[in-house]
Formats: structure tokens, sequence, C-alpha cells
């Protein structure tokens, strides 16, 4: 049973609700975040709140957003529409930046935590407002390292982030989560979370709008005014035109072509056939060689990482610009 509520922690004084989004994929975390925050603050923090997630399909890779909305115990949420101007939004995968609605609606003096290894600062980033506040934290690292998930990691982060989070509750709350149904996570987690809370960067003169964002308003681009005559496709398209970057869950295949005997086995159980091939050099042993691979079509399942018998396939961490640098296109003259 719960215990009764100790105290009531103070909310920033805005006059509105608290809002926070996570930004997320398929399998990362940010649904289970997003529940364990929002519990957290209501059972243990003395606020009111409320949580639910947006999601298409149920399969890995798919665009999750998570929306957390607090207020004082007395101010009751009449509202379930998602967060479009959020106080903080947090990012699960660095390839989500690319997506402008990721970012939309921050306000001015919002915070922006994103997950990515250190290293140069994404260029979507100058799109935040100047006055924004920007923090970058390792979280698929850490969850390596501790055997837990990004989502503690993050979690972690937030806490730290804002003072009225009472840090001790919300790894309380996340560690109840686990208790039942993975009582083995429940150490790591903590870890995670402890390491999340400390282990970030902030950084500096990032952001280069002025005011807040404006929100992304995702309404029907036809009604029943406007819609095409049936049987017209307006928008042709078709899975070339499909960018997959966003389904990994942060590793990628890196092809060492020393090592590679152009054997073809990895072409073989890639479900997506990223694989580029050409033609051999004059002379050489192979008729076809392995280029290397398109990372627009690759969604990170490594099975080729898993295949290749001669470790010509390896993971590697995916960091900003990593997949762009080494990307060999699979049709070049696509535009886009
Ligand atoms: S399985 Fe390995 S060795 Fe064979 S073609 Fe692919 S990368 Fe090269
Ligand atoms: S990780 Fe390898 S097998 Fe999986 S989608 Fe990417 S290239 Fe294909």
């Amino acid at each position: 049973m719960m215990e009764p509520m100790s105290h009531t922690v103070s909310l920033p004084d805005t006059g509105r609700f608290f809002e926070i989004r996570f930004e997320s994929i398929g399998g990362l975390g940010a649904h289970a975040a997003g529940q364990v925050l929002a519990t957290a603050a209501v059972l243990r923090m003395g606020l009111n709140g409320a949580n639910f997630s947006s999601y298409g399909s149920e399969k890995k890779g798919s665009l999750v957003r998570s929306f957390v909305r607090l207020g004082p115990p007395d101010y009751p949420i009449r509202t379930s529409a998602p967060v479009e101007m959020p106080d903080a939004i947090v990012v699960f995968h660095a390839a989500l930046l690319r997506n402008p609605a990721t970012l939309a609606g921050l306000r001015k003096d919002g915070t922006l935590i994103y997950n990515a290894p250190q290293g140069p600062v994404p260029r979507e980033l100058s799109a935040l407002p100047r006055t924004a506040r920007v923090i970058r934290v390792d979280a698929l690292g850490i969850a390596v390292k501790e055997q837990s998930r990004p989502n503690a990691v993050l979690l972690g982060t937030l806490c730290a982030a804002f003072s009225f989070l009472d840090a001790g509750k919300v790894l309380d709350a996340l560690s109840e989560e686990f208790a039942g149904r993975h009582p083995e996570a429940v150490a790591s987690n903590e870890r995670a979370f402890r390491s999340g809370a400390t282990e970030f960067e902030l950084l500096a003169s990032v952001g280069r709008a002025e005011g807040d964002l404006p929100a992304s308003r995702t309404e029907p681009v036809w009604g029943y005014e406007t819609q095409p005559i049936g049987g017209i496709i307006p928008e042709p398209g078709n899975t070339a035109w499909n960018d997959l970057s966003a389904s990994r869950t942060g590793w990628l295949p890196v092809l060492d072509r020393e090592k590679c005997i152009h054997c073809g086995v990895c072409d073989l159980v890639c479900p997506d056939l990223c694989l580029v091939w050409g033609d051999a050099e004059d002379g050489g042993k192979f008729e076809r060689e392995l280029m290397g691979v398109d990372y627009r079509y690759c969604k990170g399942c490594l099975r080729c990482v898993e295949s290749c018998p001669t470790g010509a396939l390896g993971k590697e961490a995916e960091t900003p610009g990593l997949a762009d640098g080494l990307r060999v296109p699979l049709f070049p003259d696509l535009i886009g």
C-alpha cells in the first residue's frame, strides 16, 4: 500500500501547468518514463498530474511521444490534449532532432535534454530559443554500461535539471515499477538513474531563435471541402523515400572493407536491403564488391554484424553525423 504523502513540493509559479514532452521511438521506454514520473508526482510528491502517450503502430522503431502535465494539488487538470508548448523536452534519440516537430513549441525559458555522446552539437539545435537551456547526456552509453535503459538515465537527468522533481521519490517510483516484473533490473536502473543525474553537460550558446518556438499543429491536410477527387494520388511515393534512421537504438553496423571477402552473407540477412554493391575493379578477385551501407534504410538490427564471418562488419555507437559521413547511397540520384 502506498505511504501517505509526507510533503508537497513546490512547482515553478507560472500560473499554468508545468508540461514535459518525451520525444522517442518505440523500444526506448519513453512511455514508461512518463508513467513513472507522473505516478511519482501524484502519489509521492502531492502534485496533481497526468500522463498519456501517443504512438502509431506497436512495433519498435515507430515515433512515440509521452506527455506529462503537472500542477498544484488543488489545480484540476481538465485537458488531455497533447503538450504543444512544453517547459521541457526530453529527446531519447538524436536522430529525432532532424524532425522540426521534435523541438516545436519549446518555451523561450524551456529546457531541452537530449541523448547523445560528447561531440559536435547537431546544427538542428540552432533552431532552439537563444534563452533555452540545453543539456546533453550520453543516456545510451550509461545504459549499456549499467545494463539498464536510456529512460532511467534520462529521468535522472530530468530530476537534476528541475529541483522541484524529488529525485528520491522518482527513483522510488521507478524501482517499484520494476520490482514486481523485473526485480533484477532494479539495482541497474538505480545506478543508471544516479549517473544520469550527474554525468550530463550543460551546453552554452546553442539556440539562435528569439522567443517561444511555434507549436506544431497536426491538422488534417485535407477535409471534406478540399480533398482531391477519388482515384488521384497527389503525393506518390515508395519505400525508396523512407528514412529509417530514427528506428535505430544507438548502434550502427560499420564496414571495414579491408576485412571483407564480399561473400554476401550480410545481404542475405539484412531485412531492408541496406548493403550497397558495386562492380569490382578490373583484374580483381571478385566481380561484385560490397561498397558500404546506406544508413537511410538501416534500422540498426545488427543482423549483418552477427552474421559476418570475417568481422568486417562491426557495431559502433551512433554519434551525430557518423551515419551521414559513412553512408554509401543506394540511389545516388534520389534527392532528399
Ligand atoms: S558478410 Fe562480412 S565479409 Fe561477407 S560481404 Fe558482408 S561484410 Fe563482407
Ligand atoms: S543493421 Fe545490418 S542487417 Fe540490420 S538493417 Fe542495418 S544493414 Fe540491415
